[in-house]
């Protein structure tokens, strides 16, 4: 399917310039925002809070929860075409808009996205056709299939069905008797419970999908978590085995091909040890839009998954990415913002703005929590060595735990 590209700075017979809309006001709709302004869009974005990140840089802020009908129909009447920042936007919501505008990525691609139960599902389907599998797990819904939990899935990660995001809605479960009681932690909603696995490593991999069904990839990023929150994204020439790349970016796009996928998705693997000298590939997660993990590309590529979203959803052309410089992100979470004793500060960018190839990207949120993203910091340079020594030595001064 192809359809007319809404060119940037185009005026729409409104009147108005050319519009794109984002449901969710978060730091990812924030850098779409600004990824479109840069092109030339109008911008408008759909959240209720009135200091949202994206909200804050939008030509327009509809302040409406996502399911009110008015701020739907106010986002319609605005907007060319709608993404969204945020996987848990309600698909019907996503639906209503699709039945008037162009909504990348599509109600039904988000709904499979939004349920492990479905996704998972969509994983051994792909999985079948020569891809990498989930870890094993086994659905639990209700009290039989508790009870029907085999053996071997323990020690194993319970997880919500739903509604999950860095580790949240996550429980580590060692025998029955502990997972009968996270389930029932958890108020006996949906759940999977999945056999814990010793991880080699992890990345993921971004890849852009246009409505004609042409597919542009970023390079595999090697991830590292904390606490279930992505704490360190490294990406260079070399970092990932060269098998496990080629099989991670064929998995990705044929996980995009069967769910007739448009926009940016981000799919998260494990790599296990299998006695190969590479490991294995087991997926993870999708993530129907840009990734934290995909933040270094606003500075180490050619062209950011921000401004790929940007094109997918306005029917632009999707160009293959460049790395053009090797690349460390730090996540900067809300924890910098206190000292050892608790008490609020702020972190000494102008010591760490000093190295050289240090990008800093703040969401202007005011108020910090620990585990809250505030902002990332990306790193380049010429070398793998001068990136990752400046990246240490910024995460020193920040207070970032070292990594290896
Ligand atoms: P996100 O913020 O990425 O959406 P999430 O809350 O959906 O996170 P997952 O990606 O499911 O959580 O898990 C978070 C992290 O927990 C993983 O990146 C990995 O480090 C660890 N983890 C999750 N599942 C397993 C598993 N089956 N075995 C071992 N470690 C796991
Ligand atoms: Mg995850």
């Amino acid at each position: 399917m192809s359809r007319k590209p809404v060119l940037p700075g185009q005026v729409m017979p409104s009147g108005q310039l050319a519009t794109l809309g984002v449901m969710g006001g978060g730091q990812l709709g924030r850098m779409f925002v600004q990824a479109a302004q840069e092109m030339g869009y109008f911008t408008a974005v759909l959240d209720a809070d009135p200091a949202s990140p994206a909200g804050l840089v939008s030509h327009y802020h509809i302040e409406t929860g996502y399911e009110d009908e008015q701020g739907l129909a106010q986002l319609m009447q605005r907007c060319e075409a709608i993404t969204t920042e945020f996987e848990n936007v309600p698909a019907p919501a996503l639906m209503t808009l699709g039945a008037h505008r162009p909504v990348a990525p599509s109600a039904n691609a988000v709904a499979v996205a939004q349920d492990r139960i479905a996704e998972k599902a969509h994983f051994v389907a792909c999985a079948q056709a020569g891809g990498a599998g989930p870890a094993p797990y086994a659905a639990i819904e209700t009290e039989a299939l508790l009870q029907a939990v085999p053996d071997n899935l323990l020690p194993g990660i319970l997880k919500t069905a739903r509604l999950g995001y860095d580790g949240k809605g996550q429980a580590r479960v060692r025998d029955r008797a502990e997972l009968a009681a996270a389930w029932e932690q958890m108020g006996r909603v949906p759940c999977v419970l999945e056999k814990l696995l010793p991880l080699q490593a992890e990345l993921s991999v971004i890849v852009a999908r246009g409505a004609d069904g042409q597919v542009v990839h970023f390079p595999p990023q090697r991830n590292l978590h904390r606490d279930g929150i992505l704490a360190v994204t490294e990406v260079f020439e070399g970092n990932l085995p060269a098998e496990l790349v080629q099989q991670a970016v064929a998995a990705t796009t044929a996980i995009a091909h069967q769910l007739l996928y448009v926009g940016v998705l981000c799919v998260e693997y494990f790599v296990i040890d299998d006695g190969s000298t590479h490991g294995a590939l087991v997926v993870n997660e999708m993530a129907p839009r840009p990734h934290n993990s995909g933040h270094y590309t606003l500075n180490a590529c050619d062209v950011s998954q921000f401004e790929l979203q940007v094109r997918a959803m306005a029917g632009l052309p999707l160009t293959q990415p460049r790395l053009h410089s090797p690349a460390v992100m730090l996540n900067l979470l809300g924890d910098l913002w206190f000292d050892d004793a608790g008490q609020p500060r702020t972190p000494d960018w102008a010591a760490v703005l000093a190295l050289p190839g240090t990008h800093l990207h703040l969401y202007g949120k005011l108020s910090a929590r620990a585990g809250r993203k505030m902002g990332h910091l990306n790193v380049t340079g010429a070398t793998v060595v001068q990136v990752q020594a400046t990246a240490r030595r910024a995460a020193e001064i920040l207070g970032i735990a070292p990594w290896h």
